[in-house]
């Protein structure tokens, strides 16, 4: 089955509103294993949405068209595809009933234009708003009508259409992510090319997001076991090549997330000490909900005044070796640790940018430093990237390394 997404309205070509229904809608397809080749936004434009519809009607068996079913004179959706498949516009009368209870008796004369349906179409009603969505089913292909406004669209899909469409799908999908943390995307897609390469069912399809790479495991069988059963042995490949990059195999699941669990896990206290991250690794751990027991204090300590204030890092350290060095970064975390009594630690110092770096230690180059119950490891980084990257970049690396650090001591 293909699937085709035409956008209807003019403010979105002029960039007016976010196209976040050809996101909502592309996703969903997905999830039902639904081909889409092409997307189409068009203005509210007779001619050209026509001619969008016509084309699209060639290429894909099922369109979604989202926007255009209100009840003003732009709104020309419902008319367009009538007039294409030669069909009429009959007025509904279960729709009139609706909108004369919605409006009560304050009707304007161009609201009957909503009760209006295309001849043979189901009516599917609109729990958030009067434009009821349709679905039109002809010869060759089902066009699926959605109001434009997201918290009109969004119900009335999930509610209403997602269980048609699901119909039309007589294969079960599933997938499975595996998410990785600490390889690049062009590193990580090399160590398993050959299975990338000979995918068939299931497919592998990475995504690389801010210094993280996952990969969407998607098979497709007759039901859900056997899809489990195709899932399986690929999930397991997977693991085994990745091994401890891995951090999770559960979609929802965030970085921060099994950090914080792993820290309870092991009744074990954080801190941090963040110099070129200022605030943003305590930020990110203190998003996950109960924290409060795991998460002690956190130290922004830009400057070096601040690194010996707080932290007790030593001058003659910072004189000879500078901020941002292997041996700062430590004393940074033994400091913190010290200062918070909790059990780890992680420190951050670096060259964030756009200024301040030299040959030696150039834009980029970041130390991070993980104390943990007495024993201290430290990473070197060479990151890309201007002064927003770098800081992401770090961050990341930085709950990565406290996730490494536990495994690593823990088991
Ligand atoms: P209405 O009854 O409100 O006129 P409609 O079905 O006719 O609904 P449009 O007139 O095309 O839809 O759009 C109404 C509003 O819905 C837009 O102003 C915009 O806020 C939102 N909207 C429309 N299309 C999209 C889209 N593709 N993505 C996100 N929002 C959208
Ligand atoms: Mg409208």
């Amino acid at each position: 089955m293909t699937v085709e997404l035409i956008s209807v309205g003019t403010e979105l070509l002029l960039g007016n509103i976010v196209n976040t229904n050809a996101n909502y809608l592309a996703i969903q397809c997905a999830g039902l294993g639904f081909s889409m080749y092409h997307q189409v936004t068009v203005g509210d434009n007779k001619d050209r949405l026509y001619e969008a519809i016509d084309t699209a009607r060639h290429r894909a068996d099922i369109i979604i068209l989202t926007g255009g079913l209100g009840p003003t004179s732009d709104d020309i959706t419902k008319e367009t595809l009538a007039s294409l498949l030669n069909k009429e516009l009959i007025m509904d009368e279960y729709s009139k009933d609706r909108i004369m209870s919605y409006f009560k008796n304050k009707i304007t004369e161009n609201n009957w234009k909503q009760a209006l349906k295309i001849k043979d179409s189901l009516v599917i009603d609109n729990d958030n708003g009067t434009a009821p969505g349709y679905i039109v089913e002809d010869k060759n292909n089902v066009f699926v009508l959605l109001p434009g406004p997201p918290r009109e669209m969004i119900p009335m899909f999930e509610d209403k259409m997602l269980p048609y469409l699901q119909k039309l799908q007589d294969k079960v999908f599933l997938s499975r992510m595996v998410k990785t943390c600490g390889i690049g995307e062009a590193k990580a897609e090399t160590m398993i090319i050959d299975l990338i390469n000979n995918q068939t069912n299931p497919t592998i399809a990475p995504y690389a997001k801010n210094g993280e790479v996952h990969f969407r495991v998607t098979a497709s069988a007759n039901s859900s076991k056997e899809a489990e059963q195709l899932l399986e042995p690929v999930i397991s490949q997977l693991q085994a090549r990745f091994a401890n990059n891995i951090y999770s195999l559960i979609e929802e699941e965030t970085l921060e997330e099994v950090v914080v669990r792993l820290l309870s896990d092991h009744n074990l206290t954080l801190s941090c000490a963040e110099s070129c991250t200022g605030g943003l690794v305590a930020g990110r751990i203190i998003n996950v909900a109960g924290v409060s027991d795991i998460f002690t204090e956190g130290f922004i300590t830009y400057s070096n005044q601040a690194k010996m204030k707080y932290l007790n890092v030593k001058e003659s350290t910072l004189k000879a070796y500078g901020a941002v060095s292997e041996q700062v970064a430590k004393e940074m975390a033994i400091g913190a640790a010290k200062a918070s009594s909790s059990n780890v630690s992680v420190a951050i110092t670096g060259i964030a940018g756009p200024g301040g770096g030299t040959e030696e230690k150039p834009v980029g180059l970041v130390y991070i430093s993980c104390f943990i119950d007495g024993d201290v490891f430290v990473n070197k980084y060479n990151f890309r990237g201007n002064r927003e990257k770098v800081r992401e970049q770090s961050v990341i690396a930085a709950i990565d390394l406290i996730r490494r650090c536990i495994v690593e001591i823990y088991g």
